[in-house]
């Protein structure tokens, strides 16, 4: 069984640890996700700690992918799609914890949710191939790759509409690389327990290995990086209150309510 990482702290602490999650409700703090020496022989209730993006450190940078699924294309009306990826940068100024709230002002207008599994590099890579490309993947996580929808369309360019802060929850686990096959997984997004996105990763139109092997030979990836690898079909705005919950069976649930905040 593959293991999953979390980074965490504890209550009013910054500075970030590590641990290897024990089933379900349960951590053990080790040194690093490389290592994963445990730093002592105790176990930590989940509920006594705050989860952080689970990440080695903090990326150098946040790579996107855009309309990276055949059924959101035709969703969102997209004619004369390249066919190349689409890439776009997130700044890591965005990252958000589970549970922390996505804050948007009322006058940005639409903001929407992006489910998205996200793939965390272990390895500085360098025009890697797609048949090593896998090698240099740490593991896996989700995103929320929130878009002030309306200022997108406004902009034209994505770089404000994707880059407010709290724009990119990440988590709640990073389940390691042990060779799986990441275009197996099923991803949901659900707001408020409803079920708003439903996609297997195979459906992508950029497969993982071929996305790697493509960003690398354009930007070397630093241990720690991300990767983005679009959303599926689905995508709507939120309300005021309302939560998203993003997952993957093996990976777990990335939680966090929305605030909308009047300006
Ligand atoms: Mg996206």
């Amino acid at each position: 069984m593959p293991k999953r990482f979390a980074a965490f702290q504890f209550p009013a602490e910054t500075r970030t640890r590590f641990a290897l999650l024990q089933g379900e409700t349960e951590l053990v703090e080790i040194d690093n996700f490389e290592n994963q020496t445990p730093v002592n022989d105790k176990t930590i209730p989940l509920d006594s700690i705050e989860l952080l993006p689970p990440l080695p450190q903090t990326p150098s940078k946040i790579i996107a992918v855009g309309l990276n699924y055949p059924a959101h294309i035709d969703e969102m009306k997209h004619e004369n799609v390249p066919s190349n990826p689409i890439l776009f940068l997130k700044a890591p100024s965005t990252l958000l914890a589970p549970f922390k709230p996505i804050i948007g002002l009322s006058s940005w207008g639409r903001i929407d949710y992006e489910g998205e599994l996200a793939v965390v590099i272990g390895k500085t890579c360098k025009n890697a191939s797609e048949a090593t490309a896998l090698d240099y993947v740490l593991g896996y996580t989700l995103a929320n790759d929130v878009t002030a929808r309306a200022l997108q369309r406004q902009d034209t360019q994505w770089g404000r509409a994707k880059n407010f802060d709290t724009f990119c929850p990440l988590g709640p686990y990073l389940l390691q690389n042990e060779g799986q096959n990441p275009a197996a997984f099923h991803l949901q997004t659900q707001v408020d327990g409803e079920v708003r996105q439903d996609g297997d990763v195979s459906q992508m139109r950029f497969s993982i290995p071929f996305l790697i092997a493509y960003i690398s030979n354009i930007m070397t990836l630093y241990p720690g990086d991300l990767i983005l690898t679009g959303t599926p079909q689905g995508v709507s705005p939120l309300e005021k209150g309302q939560t998203v919950r993003i997952g993957v069976p093996e990976i777990g649930w990335l939680e966090n309510p929305f605030q909308l905040v009047a300006d």
